[in-house]
């Protein structure tokens, strides 16, 4: 029912799923973390964390969810993927979203480093966007909208209600990507009651 705090899962296969999970019950909601594909029934959005995106492939084809996972984006529950969880999303992953992610694009070990980011659709002044060896969006189709970029290259995009960063904003202590995510849960969950 709307109103009721949203169900969210974060997935908990690896990787930063605790500070999203603490970002998002700070904002009201409920939050399950995802091991195996049972944990996806009744969310009403997910979010997939950073991390180390080869690990989190082999841990999402070892318990069987990439087929369950496409099968809720396909459902059109909003989604945020937040650096790994950014790359777990494009073309050559589980391809639910129109773009492709170039891993390590700033550089690797070295080049982590923040940003103050003009977000298309945030209000409040730019966003503090800290990047851990983190992808860049390298192409994308016709539905995609870029949201931000660094140098040109893009770094956070939307495609219906998929919400992609490829900063860790779960690691600041703004919480304006985590807003933006639970708005388009929110309205998804007005359309269906
Ligand atoms: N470089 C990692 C990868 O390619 C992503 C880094 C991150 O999520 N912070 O999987």
């Amino acid at each position: 029912m709307v109103g009721e705090a949203p169900l969210i899962g974060v997935l908990a296969l690896q990787g930063g799923f605790q500070a999203h999970a603490k970002m998002l019950r700070g904002l009201g909601a409920q939050v399950r973390e995802v091991r195996v594909p049972r944990d996806l029934d009744g969310l009403q959005g997910l979010v997939i964390p950073g991390g180390e995106s080869t690990t989190m492939t082999l841990g999402i084809e070892r318990e069987g969810l990439a087929e369950p996972l496409r099968a809720l984006a396909a459902s059109g529950t909003p989604l945020l993927g937040s650096c790994a969880g950014l790359i777990m999303l494009d073309r050559e992953h589980l391809s639910v979203m129109d773009i492709r992610a170039e891993r390590n694009a700033f550089g690797r070990q070295t080049k982590s480093f923040e940003a103050d980011l003009d977000v298309a659709g945030l209000e409040g002044g730019p966003l503090r966007g800290i990047f851990i060896r983190a992808p860049w969006i390298a192409e994308h189709g016709a539905e995609v909208e870029i949201l931000a970029r660094v140098d040109g290259h893009a770094v956070a995009a939307r495609e219906g209600d998929m919400l992609v960063v490829a900063f860790h904003s779960e690691l600041s202590d703004d919480d304006r990507v985590h807003r933006l995510f639970l708005r388009a849960v929110a309205r998804q969950r007005a359309a269906v009651a």
